[in-house]
């Protein structure tokens, strides 16, 4: 028997696993389970190239024993090692990339155990839960079988052995935070979790009781049986998949009772090879506007399951989506940071996004009954988009919809231009709190009248996404509710002006607003208030005010407009009655903030000086 000393580096990973990652122990079996599987294709692979075959299929087998010495076996009949990998592969982690993991691991890092633990490290992490490793092994190809031993501390033995075909048996002497895997519920419960879509047959062997008719033991009958479905969907192709697959698929994944709108399956060639599958709830997710959503995309490493938990699989706007991304590249055990700037992950990122913005596309082309209801749920997250995806702006911005003056239900930015009249050098908006205050405001008077089209805007975060995307197909896009917006509306000639009457405006409400304006735009109303062209909308501002309610509000002052052609506003200029003039301008002033569906400033104010105006 051979007796040898770990490498340094070695010694090092096994105290850091098990000190660290005490509380995900359970990972060690993911670990062992994914290895068999490596040692399976390696000798799949081969039989290719030789055309040979293995008697009963390629397979790993668990087994365990109860009582006062457990144990755990893992088995297969893959590849197998030989005596100098043996002391290459479990006497170092040269080969793995557990030592980059590990250099790559900050103080800090090490001791998070959860970001160790959803990664991996490979075979050392049977050393959590067990006191003696036995590995009993046989090359494809050799006769020799070889026995390597260790109980993980600094030294490990190989002997020569006897093993009557190719693979390898892994004996995992149980310790005490071991001992509780040695049952069957476990291990099956475990085998789902992490390795349901490996792609070979794991079966679990176990004892159980026979009774006879008065439910007395009699004895205990031999079980065997297949504990993962080792089939992932994905890896098949599309064509021998149907809707009614992949939605099965979809439901028993999610636990949605419902269809979802549509799916999207991926497979990439090439210098990356991955597969995705993706899917769209026909619901949005209810917790799609929490700060701490569920990702509904799970990442696997050669179907293994690595994680369900990590937010940057897609980008955030897209955090509807469900389904998973398969990597064929990525090592297990790579860290969260790692992962992030992983060139292999981005390089499955950028064109699954662009994938599905084409895909959102394609079903707005073809289907408007189905882009309707997708719409309906999750125009929202794509305005976010907007604003946040740089590189796929364009693309967002035709996947938006928008209510309109013009057009029952949604329409397209598309859409609005090819309405446009050949004069129109804008497209037009006003953003707003609900539909029915945007329909009736007193700022579209003028554009219901030369029949421009206004998209009305009742979602809290159109004001920045319009803002942001500031053009659509070098047509610029204004704001209704900005002060500039109504240059366009009238020739230099049909502009008004009344000096005096601005002035009177201007002492009566003194610094209630920012400026007074005279009107180009009102038709029936008396006044409106707007925004300076380059400010935040009075309705994003008062937003911005109920969000945060720790900062010292900013005061509101809108620029007025006025009508001059109103009654109202005339009784204004002709009026002696300095009293008469400040309540009906403070009243115009508070009115147009209602109409805009706004808070006047001081409520109270404004029902005194209504009541005097009317006494
Ligand atoms: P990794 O899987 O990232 O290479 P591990 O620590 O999990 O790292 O395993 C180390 C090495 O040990 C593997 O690369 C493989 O060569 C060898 N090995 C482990 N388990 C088996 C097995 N069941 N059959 C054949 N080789 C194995
Ligand atoms: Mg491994």
């Amino acid at each position: 028997m051979e007796r040898k000393q770990f490498k340094t580096e070695v010694s090092q990973l096994l105290h850091l696993i098990i000190h660290s990652l005490y509380s995900n122990r359970e990972i060690f079996l993911r670990e062992l389970i994914s290895n068999a599987s490596d040692a399976l294709d390696k000798l799949k692979y081969q039989l290719l190239t030789s055309g040979n075959e293995i008697e009963g299929g390629l397979k790993i087998e668990l087994g365990f024993t109860e009582g006062d010495k457990r144990t755990l076996t893992i088995s297969d009949n893959g590849i197998g090692m030989s005596h100098d990998d043996l002391n290459e592969d479990l006497g170092t982690i040269a080969r793995s990339g557990t030592r980059k993991f590990l250099e790559n691991l900050t103080e800090e890092q090490k001791k998070d155990s959860n970001l160790i633990g959803q990664f991996g490290v490979g075979f050392y992490s049977v050393f959590m839960v067990a006191s003696k490793v036995e590995v009993v092994t046989r090359k494809y190809g050799e006769d020799q079988a070889w026995k390597w031993a260790s109980d993980g501390v600094e030294k490990y033995t190989i002997e020569e052995a006897e093993r009557p075909e190719q693979g390898t048996t892994i004996t995992i002497y149980l310790n005490e935070d071991g001992s509780q895997f040695a049952n069957r519920w476990d291990l099956e419960r475990l085998v789902k979790k992490y390795s349901n879509h490996v792609a070979y047959p794991i079966f679990l062997s176990y004892d159980q009781n026979t009774y006879n008719d008065k439910y007395e033991v009699t004895g205990k009958e031999h079980k065997r049986e297949q504990i993962n479905s080792a089939s992932a969907l994905w890896t098949r192709s599309k064509s021998e998949l149907t809707d009614k697959d992949y939605n099965e698929f979809y439901k028993s994944s999610t636990g949605d009772s419902d269809d979802p709108l549509f799916y999207v399956h991926t497979k990439a060639e090439g210098a990356n090879e991955y597969t995705t599958l993706f899917f769209v709830p026909a619901q949005a997710p209810f917790d799609m506007y929490h700060a701490d959503y569920k990702p509904g995309v799970k990442l696997y490493v050669k179907r293994v399951f690595i994680t369900d938990d990590d937010k940057e699989l897609l980008p955030t706007y897209l955090r509807f989506v469900r389904g998973i991304i398969d990597s064929e590249d990525l090592p297990l055990n790579v860290s969260r940071e790692i992962l992030q700037q992983n060139r292999v992950m981005s390089n499955i990122r950028t064109p699954s996004v662009k994938k599905l913005l084409s895909e959102f596309k394609k079903i707005a082309e073809s289907n408007p009954e189905l882009y309707k209801k997708f719409i309906d749920n999750y125009n929202r997250p794509l305005k976010e988009g907007l604003y946040s995806d740089f590189a796929n702006k364009s693309e967002l911005a035709e996947l938006v919809r928008f209510k309109s003056t013009s057009v029952e239900g949604y329409t397209s930015l598309a859409q609005y231009k090819e309405r446009m009249g050949s004069d129109q050098k804008s497209i037009y908006y006003l953003t707003g709190s609900t539909e029915n205050t945007l329909r009736n405001s007193p700022l579209l008077g003028k554009y219901k009248q030369k029949g421009i089209e206004v998209l009305l805007m009742d979602d809290d975060i159109d004001d920045l996404v319009m803002t942001s995307l500031g053009q659509y197909q070098d047509v610029p896009l204004k704001a209704v509710n900005k002060s500039d917006s109504a240059d366009e509306l009238s020739s230099d000639e049909e502009k008004k002006e009344a000096p005096d009457l601005v002035a009177r405006f201007k002492q009566a409400l003194g610094d209630l607003v920012k400026d007074v304006k005279v009107s180009n735009r009102l038709t029936d109303a008396s006044a409106a208030v707007v925004a300076d062209a380059d400010e935040m909308s009075i309705q994003m501002q008062q937003i911005m005010r109920m969000m945060d309610h720790t900062k010292e509000a900013p005061q509101i002052k809108p620029i007025l407009e006025i009508n001059i052609d109103d009654p109202v506003v005339k009784k204004i200029q002709n009026s002696e009655d300095q009293s008469f003039v400040t309540d009906a301008c403070r009243v115009l002033l508070d009115q147009a903030l209602l109409a805009e569906g706004l808070m006047p400033s001081d409520p109270a104010d404004f029902s005194r000086r209504l009541h005097n105006l009317l006494a």
